[in-house]
Parts: C-alpha cells; sequence; structure tokens
C-alpha cells in the first residue's frame, strides 16, 4: 500500500546541517515535497514536507528520522484507542516507536498516550482486534 502523508520534523540543533532526509530517498525508497522549511531564533530546524512511499518503507523511514533524534509530527490525522475493543495483549508496546504505549506492571493494563503517537500508522495494522483507529 502506497502511503501519502504531511508531516513536520523538528531538527535539533546538531543536526541541523546533515543530510538526513535525502537518506530518506536512498535507503527508505521514500520521495518527498518540501513544503516549508525554516530555521528558528533557537536555531531548531523546521521542516513541512510530504513523504510518499509503500507504508512497509514510511515506517522504516519514521523509525530512522525517530532513531536520528528528530521530532516528528502529523498534520492532518489523530490515532485514537478505542477502548472497548483494546484486550490489553501489549503487542504494540515494542512496536510504537514513539513509546506511546505503557504497560503497568501490577495491573497488566496497556495505557496510552496520544500527546506521544506520530501518527506513523504501525499500530493500526498490528493490534489483533483492530483496536487503534485512524481519524481525520
Ligand atoms: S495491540 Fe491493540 S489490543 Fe493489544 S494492547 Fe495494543 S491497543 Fe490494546
Ligand atoms: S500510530 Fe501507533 S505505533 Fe505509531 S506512534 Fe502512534 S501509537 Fe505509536
Amino acid at each position: 500500500m502506497t502511503v501519502s502523508k504531511k508531516i513536520v520534523l523538528h531538527f535539533p540543533r546538531r543536526l541541523v546541517e546533515q543530510p538526513i532526509v535525502c537518506r530518506l530517498v536512498k535507503e527508505y525508497n521514500l520521495d518527498f515535497n518540501i513544503l516549508k522549511a525554516a530555521i528558528s531564533p533557537d536555531d531548531e530546524g523546521l521542516m513541512v514536507l510530504e513523504l510518499r512511499g509503500k507504508q512497509a518503507d514510511y515506517d522504516k523511514g519514521i523509525k530512522y528520522l525517530i532513531k536520528r533524534g528528530l521530532r516528528i509530527q502529523s498534520l492532518s490525522q489523530n490515532v485514537i484507542r478505542n477502548e472497548e475493543r483494546c484486550t490489553h495483549c501489549g503487542a504494540c508496546v515494542a512496536l510504537c516507536p514513539a513509546g506511546a504505549f505503557t504497560l503497568d506492571l501490577a495491573s497488566r493494563q496497556i495505557s496510552f498516550d496520544d500527546e506521544k503517537c506520530l501518527v506513523c500508522g504501525i499500530c493500526l495494522t498490528a493490534c489483533p482486534p483492530r483496536a487503534m483507529e485512524l481519524h481525520f
């Protein structure tokens, strides 16, 4: 499945001059279209871009960006959890690149922090009862 998503990348100062976005093309087979780029007064880099490619490549590219230390925001979508469907199986915890799920060891319940969610979409297909839902 091919996806096209608009995201905002926040680069910490140490990464502003590195060719990180170019590697999305070379190593993750993604196309991108830069919609806006700026350097803020505190030297944080900000880039709004549209990223296109296969869902699996997109997921890997997003993981790469997070691993490099970028903060990512989605512009148009939200992921929410359908609490009635969630069975607290824990399948999403290790998969989420943003650490949005947390296991409470005492209760064995999985909590979901939507503030951390990057809307990468990984949990949407990984969740066995399809409790994670994409909303526009
Ligand atoms: S994978 Fe789905 S059902 Fe399992 S804990 Fe995560 S949200 Fe709940
Ligand atoms: S879409 Fe799911 S896997 Fe991706 S960041 Fe949000 S909660 Fe984590």
